[in-house]
């Protein structure tokens, strides 16, 4: 099963790929990983990656789909892989199939993990951290006895840039208008899988094992 995982910030992507790697026993390859790994280990493309990100710009498709392919050609995927986190423009899903088709492979499936803006602000929006000792909170999830103050300390509690509204708005939209492309490519292949991220973990994994079982 050669698989691509997708799903906004806050659809629990990493929870399900867990769940699927270890249903499948197939590698979850998470592009941030590949990256850090290629840096660490000071290969070519990895040095080439780095010079891009110390100056804190994005690293260019053809060094992202160079690094993919090499982790594709290592023996741990035979049984196949989870994709997560590339490709995330049309653009990168042409660069991949054509990898994948001089590799001799192909993608048998999509997942795409569907939850609605309300939801997503509502995951996303609810994290709070201490002041004081850093403890993390969620208003939802994990709130503190006492409203916006730590249980730990009893400082207040505040809420980061990147957790307000705003800014998760903006990360939707920059999302879903790049997924767009996506979805209707991967439709046009019949391969696509789209699963309510809206449910119980549990439910949202049986709908997705059930699918991909499907297609087995
Ligand atoms: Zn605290």
């Amino acid at each position: 099963m050669n698989i691509v995982l997708l799903g906004p910030p806050g659809a629990g992507k990493g929870t399900q790929a867990k769940r699927i790697q270890e249903m499948f026993s197939i590698p979850h390859i998470a592009t941030g990983d590949i990256l850090r790994d290629a840096v660490a280990k000071g290969s070519d493309l990895g040095q080439i990656a780095n010079s891009y990100m110390e100056k804190g710009l994005l690293v260019p498709d053809e060094v992202v789909i160079g690094l993919i392919k090499e982790r594709l050609a290592e023996p741990d995927t035979e049984n196949g892989f989870l994709l997560d986190g590339f490709p995330r423009t049309l653009a990168q899903a042409r660069a991949l199939d054509k990898v994948m088709e001089q590799m001799g492979k192909k993608l048998d499936a999509v997942i795409s993990i569907v939850v609605s803006e309300k939801e997503i602000i509502r995951r996303l929006t609810g994290r709070r951290v201490c002041k004081s000792c850093g403890r993390i909170y969620h208003l939802i999830f994990n709130p503190p006895k006492r409203a916006e103050f730590c249980d730990m300390c009893g400082e207040e509690l505040y809420q980061r840039e990147d957790d307000k509204v705003e800014t998760v708005k903006k990360r939707l939209v920059v999302y879903n208008k790049e997924t767009a492309a996506l979805i209707r490519y991967y439709q046009a292949q019949d391969i696509l899988i789209e699963v309510n991220g809206e449910e119980s973990v549990e439910d949202v994994f049986k709908n997705i094992k059930e699918a991909l079982e499907a297609r087995v």
